[in-house]
């Protein structure tokens, strides 16, 4: 009997597999890779943890269909910013869905708790999630799972209901309990969750897609650097030497780069299409964040000559 495991590498699902491995049940993890994630170092990270726990773990980019089928346009809405938490679970199960038929396991786990998040793991919240996944019966969540109907595999007997538990509500005591009876204390999960519930983010975001349609290549640069829209146009300005390297490993068509010419600067984008007159603005504003009043800022090998302006004429147009 195999089990596909939503694998977030947080202590909850890391619990949820542990309690479906006692019950002999092989584990193979996914890891829905969105692109959102504020941490760089996170998928090496779940590796390592997957090998800890001796379970398989698929990495599987997702990017381009959330951005096409559920970023903008959710069934059940947003959260506070722009999360949509359900569809979002939504989508990772039905990827789980499709992994677990590949490989020939019979069911989902999660470790989801019922009322530990506000908006996604309320009851009526979990309901949502398996309606719109299609996946009824089939995701068990071995850590509320007295809490919540019988799912298929324990209506089956593949998995012993009696011995998955009742937690709910925001209280970790009982998750460190269980991290303790499994040796897990000294577990630390990477700072930093998901861009789509940071404020600022969002506003970046909610910008760029009221001016162009997002694809995979844009979502490092949202990242990072001062994002300023110009009369409409978008201009991205690195802020430091760890932000400079993003903005100019860009890929896509969208923008082209910007570089002072022959001394020591940030690294800038500015929208393809953005006609002279932005350009110019984009070269003074490149210029204001280095520690000269004027030079040249080449874009997509054209010279202009930048002169730098007051910042607080700058802050008008930051998002
Ligand atoms: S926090 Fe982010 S990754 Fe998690 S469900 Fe919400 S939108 Fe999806």
């Amino acid at each position: 009997m195999k089990a596909i495991s939503l694998f977030s590498g947080g202590l909850d699902s890391i619990l949820a597999i542990k309690l479906i491995q006692d019950q002999g049940i092989e584990v193979e993890g996914i890891y829905v890779d969105l692109g959102f994630e504020a941490n760089k170092e996170k998928k090496e990270y779940l590796k390592n943890i997957a090998e800890k726990l001796n379970i398989k773990l698929h990495i599987i980019d997702k990017k381009e269909e959330y951005i096409k089928n559920i970023l903008f346009n959710p069934v059940y809405g947003y959260g506070k910013n722009m999360n949509p938490c359900i569809d979002c679970h939504a989508f990772m199960i039905r990827s789980a869905k499709e992994l677990m038929e590949k490989v020939g396991a019979k069911f989902i786990i999660s470790g989801e708790v019922v009322g530990q998040r506000p908006m996604s793991q309320r009851l009526p919240a979990l309901n949502s999630v398996n309606k719109l996944a299609k996946a009824d019966g089939l995701i068990l969540r071995p850590l509320s799972a007295k809490l919540l109907p019988p799912t298929i595999p324990e209506i089956k007997g593949w998995v012993d209901r009696e011995k998955l538990l009742d937690i709910s509500g925001r209280d970790r005591k009982r998750q460190l309990e269980l991290a303790k009876k499994y040796n897990l204390e000294n577990f630390e999960s990477p700072a930093g969750g998901c861009l789509l519930t940071d404020i600022n983010f969002s506003k970046r975001l909610k910008d760029f897609s009221k001016y162009l349609t997002l694809t995979p290549n844009e979502i490092d640069i949202l990242k990072v650097g001062r994002h300023i829209n110009y009369n409409g146009y978008k201009i991205i300005i690195g802020r430091n030497k760890d932000e400079n390297p993003i903005l100019k490993e860009y890929k896509g068509e969208k923008f082209v780069k910007m570089f002072p010419k022959g001394f020591a600067g940030p690294v800038g984008l500015i929208q393809s299409d953005a006609p002279e007159n932005v350009k110019q603005k984009a070269a003074d504003f490149m210029i204001s964040y280095t520690k000269f009043d004027k030079g040249d800022i080449i874009i997509n090998q054209e010279i202009f000559k930048g002169q730098k302006i007051d910042k607080k004429e700058i802050q008008k147009y930051i998002i």
